[in-house]
């Protein structure tokens, strides 16, 4: 274990946001990186909001994409508890400790940090009237992918909440100095709460952490401008997982929101990613969120996935649509699913592309029909073909004996190819005009499947 301990502290609101799986991601993969250590803390403070469905979609997400935690709910470590609301002690010690070194003081019930410096009153014009300012050292943020951002904090703020809440910028500093934290990844909203953060480690005596914050996020730009927010399409994980996403596909994609290895790759192994990952190679400038790309990463590791993995993932799919039984065989499962995997851009396409597969009861495509209905007579066309397959016994049913028997097929109607029953018999036993490669297709059909469908067409 080298020193490193970086921290994810989400407050749980119920959603899993892209944002928030960029920052926990970049800091797991800054952590695997250097050897370090991954914590997940909880800032649960908003007892509101922070219920226990909020946290299982969180750590239901954070499972799904693989970012397993070295300290943190349900693994402990030595820095616990993981969640704020059990922390309320160690606050109070921490509060204690500001309070003996005179850096606090009550104001309506509301415990106030005190600032370093000259005191002046000022009108405030949106508060509308005199406020007490103080005159502060700028406050120099170390900032690893912004480079060193001033700011100065003129204002004393609440640290304790009359109701004897601690708040957010307190409990957040508090907890990375007791965890040890070296390194704050987070987003660049934060930014602007960075030079208070950095007044309470100075007041604690701390050094501050290492900053790093994120770029924006903004929306794909065919859905409107800004920052992507938890309405936009695409940008809650719990989508990706209902989506039947592949998990390392949507983790590679988020890598890339911000952050790429330097030169082209795109594609990559979580081991690959993990070696080139670094702090000071993400970008400053806004990051945007493509949901083709998206689309396009997951694509490429379904294509790359061995049969049986793609059947392991495609099986649920099919089964939550009722096409096939749990216990259906995986040797057929698997060569339908040979046929279609390179074709196929998503799991959440396959019932659609591959349902005739297994049930006569899928959708006919109208315009499929339409197209193969101006081409000549389709119960003429239907009946000649299935004339044709009737003479391949089942124990020959094969691609290449199928080839022969269109290959004769057209010689008797002194064709020199069969291309022209193609479309037909395509359209016949699928219901669609594309589709996996033709013969093998209606090889693992099978022949009492193709010649049923062929005479249902036959005699339309
Ligand atoms: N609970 C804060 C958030 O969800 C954490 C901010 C931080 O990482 O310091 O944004």
């Amino acid at each position: 274990m080298s020193e490193v301990r970086v921290r994810f502290a989400p407050s749980p609101t119920g959603f899993f946001h892209i944002g928030s799986a960029r920052t926990a991601l970049f800091n797991w993969l800054y952590a695997r990186h250097t050897n370090g250590t991954f914590v997940l803390r909880i800032e649960d403070t908003d007892a509101a909001r922070n219920t226990e469905e909020a946290l299982e979609v969180l750590l239901k997400g954070m499972r799904w994409l693989g970012l397993d935690w070295d300290e943190g709910p349900e693994v402990g470590g030595d820095y616990g508890p993981y969640f704020q609301s059990q922390r309320g002690d160690i606050y109070q010690e921490h509060l204690e400790k500001l309070r003996a070194a005179g850096r606090t003081y009550e104001q309506d019930g509301a415990v106030f940090f005190k600032l370093d410096g000259e005191r002046y009153t000022e009108f405030d014009e949106y508060l509308g009237k005199e406020v007490e300012k103080v005159r502060t050292a700028p406050v120099e943020i170390d900032d690893a992918i912004r480079g060193t951002v001033v700011r100065s904090e003129d204002r004393d703020f609440v640290i304790f909440r009359s109701d004897g809440s601690p708040t957010f910028h307190f409990v957040n500093v508090v907890d990375d100095i007791a965890m040890k934290i070296t390194h704050v990844i987070r987003g660049e909203d934060h930014l602007s709460n960075t030079s208070k953060h950095v007044e309470l480690f100075k007041a604690f005596g701390a050094r501050p952490p290492q900053f790093a914050h994120l770029p924006l996020i903004l929306k794909d730009p065919r859905m409107g401008k800004g920052k992507m927010s938890k309405r936009d399409r695409g940008s809650l994980i719990e989508e990706y997982q209902d989506r039947h996403y592949l998990p390392a596909a949507v983790r590679n994609a988020i890598a890339l929101l911000g952050w790429n290895p330097g030169d082209n790759r795109e594609i990559m192994e979580i081991g690959e990613i993990i070696a080139a990952f670094d702090i000071k190679d993400i970008q400053k400038g806004a990051a945007r969120f493509d949901e083709d790309k998206m689309a396009h990463v997951n694509f490429q590791y379904l294509k790359a996935l061995p049969v049986e993995t793609y059947a392991w993932f495609a099986r649920p799919v099919l089964t939550e649509k009722g096409l096939i039984p749990e216990n259906y065989s995986e040797d057929h499962l698997q060569r339908v699913l040979a046929l279609c995997q390179e074709k196929i851009t998503s799991l959440e396409a396959l019932p659609e592309f591959c349902g005739y597969f297994f049930t006569d009861d899928y959708t006919v495509d109208e315009k499929a029909r339409n197209k193969v209905f101006k081409k000549g007579d389709p119960a003429e066309l239907a009946g000649q073909v299935k004339e044709a397959l009737e003479g391949v016994p089942v124990e020959n049913w094969s691609a290449e004996s199928l080839e022969a028997a269109f290959n004769s097929l057209a010689v008797a109607h002194g064709q020199e190819k069969p291309f022209k029953w193609w479309p037909l018999t395509r359209f016949a036993v699928s219901g669609l005009s594309s589709g996996p490669d033709f013969l093998p297709m209606l090889e693992v059909l099978g022949r009492k499947t193709v010649l049923r469908r062929l005479g249902k067409l036959s005699q339309a």
